[in-house]
């Protein structure tokens, strides 16, 4: 492998209150010939809300409303691919996800599927992906995973929880409009949020730290202190842009420890990304002191509670599940360890973290 990373980066970005009213000159150029239709995968939560109708479906248009309330699974990845296959027999110009993390990683995997051949699951790795996928456009609707910017699809698989990682799971476009956060609530909008909090934390501390990902991860830092522990304005613009740089610093960096047990939880126990790094994080004080303790601001500042005794009842099988899922994210430690995490994190020892949440 080469030293440095040569990533590749979204092209497009378009940026601003009411900027999802661009999205149909954005399209437009997609749309060369007349049968050229375009998918839009939209999180169901907005079915019933004036953003369903704001979308510039024209005539040979597919929409797709995605349920979200499990994580993206590689089966229903498969059986999405499929119906848009099936829709009309031929590529569409476009995909476009609206939605969290969760819609805008389908789209994306919809998008690689459907130009290459078999299940998502054969694909969860590093540079897996061998052709181009079709046309793909992100428009968030939560801020924090920086699912816009990754190269990455977090995906559940039958044997783990692994993205789609590679250079042509990039969005070709995003469209992040603050107006769409509207409407979140508050338990979402923080667990959503911290995981942005987690990557700076994660990517700043790390051992893979450089000048990139330290100027992207401070600025990131900086604007989810003033949205979580200060009233100041443009809250939506701050998070949305925070979201964005978080992920460009664990871009050229890693995230950590608290993401390889989030893994696990969200494997096993089918926690949510979001909600399972807050879970992580509050006992992962001996690696982030400071951070874990401002964490706890944040969380009292706004009132949540996390849940608690979660792995107290699991067979030991399931813990050694979460311990197994949680290995295989050997980039993620050794970025928090270094390259001799093995010994620093025997099985014993995440096995211990397990149990206390
Ligand atoms: P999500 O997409 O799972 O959505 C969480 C909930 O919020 C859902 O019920 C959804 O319907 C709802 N929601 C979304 N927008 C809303 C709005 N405007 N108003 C009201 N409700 C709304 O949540 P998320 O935290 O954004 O994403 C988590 C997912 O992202 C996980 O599947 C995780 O694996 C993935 N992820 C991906 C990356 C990446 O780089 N690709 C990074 C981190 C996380
Ligand atoms: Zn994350």
């Amino acid at each position: 492998m080469s030293a440095f990373r040569n990533f590749k980066l979204v092209s497009h970005v378009v940026f601003g209150r009411g900027c999802f009213d661009q999205l149909d000159e954005i399209l437009s150029v997609r749309r060369q010939a007349s049968d050229d239709f375009v998918v839009f995968l939209l999180d169901e939560v907005h079915l019933d809300r004036p953003l369903a109708k704001r979308i510039p479906l024209h005539g040979d248009d597919l929409l797709l409303p995605v349920n979200v309330d499990d994580e993206p699974k590689t089966t229903y990845v498969d059986r999405l691919t499929e119906r848009v296959r099936q829709f009309a027999g031929r590529l569409p110009a476009g995909v476009v996800g609206i939605g969290g993390g969760a819609t805008m990683d389908l789209a994306k995997a919809v998008s690689l599927m459907l130009t290459n051949p078999g299940s998502a699951a054969d694909y969860q790795g590093w540079d897996l992906i061998r052709q181009p996928a079709v046309y793909h456009a992100g428009i968030p609707t939560l801020a924090g995973t920086g699912a816009e910017v990754s190269r990455t699809t977090v995906l559940t698989g039958p044997e783990k929880k692994l993205g789609i990682n590679s250079d042509h799971t990039v969005f070709d476009q995003i469209v992040l409009d603050p107006d769409l956060l509207a409407g979140v609530p508050t338990d979402q909008w923080f667990y959503t949020g911290m995981d942005c909090y987690i990557h700076c934390v994660e990517s700043l501390q790390g051992t893979f730290l450089n000048a990139f990902s330290r100027a992207y991860g401070e600025q990131a830092m900086a604007l989810c202190r003033q949205v979580f522990l200060e009233d100041g304005p443009n809250g939506d613009e701050k998070l949305m842009m925070a979201s964005y740089c978080g992920g460009m610093s664990i871009a050229y960096s890693q995230v950590g420890v608290c993401h390889a047990l989030s893994y696990g939880l969200s494997f096993v126990l089918g926690l949510h990304h979001g909600i399972g790094n807050c879970v992580a994080f509050d006992y992962l004080e001996e690696f982030y002191p400071e951070s874990v303790a401002e964490f706890r601001r944040m969380m009292q500042r706004h009132e949540v509670n996390l849940p608690r005794g979660l792995t107290a009842n699991l067979p030991p099988e399931k813990l050694e599940k979460m311990v197994d899922v949680a290995l295989v994210l050997a980039p993620l430690w050794e970025n928090a360890l270094g390259p001799d995490w093995r010994e620093k994190m025997p099985r014993e020892r995440i096995r211990e973290l397990y149990r206390r949440m």
